[in-house]
């Protein structure tokens, strides 16, 4: 089946946000508003089972938004992992267990409707480079940060892919060589050191060395391994030292990466996106700090950027939907 050359006025189309554990859906209007979302459970025993629940997930979205299959234009797919748009082809997605998965064809056949996919955090960036806060901007850089970190940039107006549709995994690149292992195989990757799990990880080995902190409190009578990174924010915003002092030092790692990225794209501004990107978390401000200290040591980098360079993404959890479906609808 083959994308429709022409999209009528009042179409109406599915945006998919696949997950490693949830995938969310809704039908998305001309407008970019996001109808009848839908958050239900990856099923990623087999490939199959995993495009079984994105089917049905489209269905429930089109349920629950109370049209019909037959309104809806079609379907676009955002998937964890290196994708071919063009082939329709998933080459690996290690969050889904996933090596050359044929979705497009195989969702075609199963919802008699034309689809299009591309990798989650390039729809997530395309969503609010058309709906969110960089409408209108022909440059900037959407970070997302939540239990993994990449970054996918909009260039001259145009999402910008790279040889392999990767460009801007930063979060495998290195920060510091002796760091933590990486659940890539690498070792300090920016992921390693600063993105939700890592952040639970580095208060688990510094509470397991005696270090004193509210954490214990928070943790109880758990074992170490339930702490999550939730706690460190509580706590850091208790006053904790221990937890200030890991969210500084991952905002420090966080903020080098965005001011490495700003001095090699010259973005107008950089979004920040993805679960942990909340108003007035002490990792935010962290991040906040760390990018007004490199403002004060780099004259050129204060030149091209301000203060205003970082935004919060104004769409969350509806980036991925939004930018999944304008795979259909824009000239990206
Ligand atoms: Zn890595």
């Amino acid at each position: 089946m083959q994308q429709a050359q022409t999209i009528p006025h009042d179409a109406l189309v599915v945006g998919v946000d696949v997950g490693g554990t949830k995938i969310a859906a809704g039908v998305v209007d001309t407008q970019g508003n996001v109808h009848g979302r839908i958050k239900i459970t990856t099923d990623t025993s087999t490939p199959e089972r995993t495009l079984s629940s994105i089917a049905q997930g489209v269905r429930s979205a089109v349920q629950a938004t109370g049209v019909t299959m037959e309104q809806v234009h079609a379907v676009g797919l955002g998937i964890p992992g290196m994708v071919d748009p063009a082939q329709g082809i998933c080459q690996i997605s290690v969050n889904l267990g996933w090596q050359n998965v044929e979705v497009r064809s195989w969702l075609e056949r199963e919802l008699q409707l034309p689809c299009a996919i591309e990798n989650d955090v390039s729809a997530a960036a395309l969503g609010e480079s058309i709906y969110g806060v960089s409408k209108g901007l022909d440059n900037m850089v959407y970070l997302s940060l939540g239990t993994g970190i990449a970054t996918r940039a909009i260039i001259n107006g145009k999402l910008y892919r790279g040889a392999h549709g990767m460009a801007g995994e930063i979060g495998h690149a290195s920060f510091n060589p002796t760091g933590p292992l990486c659940r890539c195989g690498g070792r300090g990757c920016l992921e390693a050191l600063a993105a939700g799990p890592a952040l639970a990880l580095r208060a688990q080995d510094e509470l397991r060395s005696g270090k004193s902190s509210l954490l214990r409190d928070l943790i109880g009578k758990q074992p170490l391994e339930n702490l999550r990174s939730e706690d460190v924010f509580e706590a850091a915003r208790k006053g904790d030292a221990l937890a200030t002092k890991i969210l500084r030092e991952a905002g420090q790692y966080l903020a080098y990466g965005i001011y490495l990225l700003s001095m090699s794209l010259d973005p107008q501004i950089v979004i920040i996106g993805g679960g942990l990107a909340v108003e007035g978390s002490p990792l935010i401000e962290a991040i906040h700090e760390g990018v007004t200290r490199w403002l004060e040591n780099s004259p050129i980098f204060r030149e091209m950027s301000g203060l205003n360079l970082l935004r919060l993404s104004s769409l969350q959890h509806d980036a991925g939907i939004t930018g999944a479906a304008a795979l259909i609808t824009s000239a990206h």
